[in-house]
């Protein structure tokens, strides 16, 4: 059993890795951001909360998004192994998944740092559209679709998230370089770590996070696709 954490600013391409290697791989992708939007369209009482946070690029209490992490890390698919995506993003965070895992004789095997430059990161973010259909995500600057606002991939409609608008980019940024920054070092102590280029081309960066976590990537290139 393999758990990865993906660590890295919002735009540093965080989802779209982790789609990736949850495609090659036999890991479940576990992302923070997808579980509150998802209980936002459901109309549950998790996501009404989460909403008010995520409108306004601050993050969601700790105690809020543990418990609802925990409970998603306990079912049975995830026992092959987790791709983390937007969490942990706080020491209080990934103190409580580390003690969660020992519980289960359980551990972090490595955390991938995808490193990009806040000005890319700003054009990345602010240009990013998502399928509402499918979830594949372009780019208006990097990689726009055929089609100004409709999906390669399934012709579904094109949107922008409510969050990330420039100023609200410009704050989540902010909030991760206070509170998530901090963790680069704890999992640096812990020897776990792997920074990562994030600014190469998305193939070249799928790669080196395999060759990162040992796989080799000839071998996964086609075991789900
Ligand atoms: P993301 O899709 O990872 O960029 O997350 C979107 C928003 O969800 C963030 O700006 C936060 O408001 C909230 N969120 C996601 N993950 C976390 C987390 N680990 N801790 C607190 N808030 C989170």
């Amino acid at each position: 059993m393999t758990n990865v954490i993906l660590l890295g600013p919002p735009g540093a391409g965080k989802g779209t890795q982790a789609k990736t290697l949850s495609d090659r791989t036999s890991l479940i992708h576990v992302a923070s951001g997808d579980l509150f939007r998802a209980a936002l369209r459901e109309g549950t009482e998790l996501g009404m909360l989460a909403k008010s946070y995520m409108d306004r690029g601050g993050l969601v209490p700790n105690e809020v998004v543990i418990r609802m992490i925990l409970e998603r890390i306990d079912r049975p698919d995830c026992s092959l192994g987790v791709i983390f995506d937007g969490f942990p993003r706080t020491s209080e965070q990934a103190v409580a998944l580390d003690a969660a895992m020992a519980e289960h004789n359980n551990h972090i095997d490595a955390v991938l740092y995808l490193r990009v430059p806040k000005d890319v990161l700003l054009r990345r973010i602010a240009g990013r559209q998502t399928c509402k259909t499918c979830g594949a995500t372009f780019n208006i600057y990097y990689f726009p679709s055929h089609r100004p606002g409709i999906c390669d991939a399934c012709t579904g409609k094109l949107y922008q998230r409510s969050d990330d608008s420039i100023e609200t980019a410009e704050h989540r940024l902010d909030v991760y370089f206070e509170l998530t920054m901090p963790l680069i070092e704890y999992y640096q102590r812990q020897g776990i770590l792997h920074e990562i280029d994030g600014q190469r081309e998305i193939s070249l960066v799928t790669e080196a996070m395999l060759l990162a976590l040992k796989i080799n990537p000839e071998l996964t290139a086609t075991s789900k696709e």
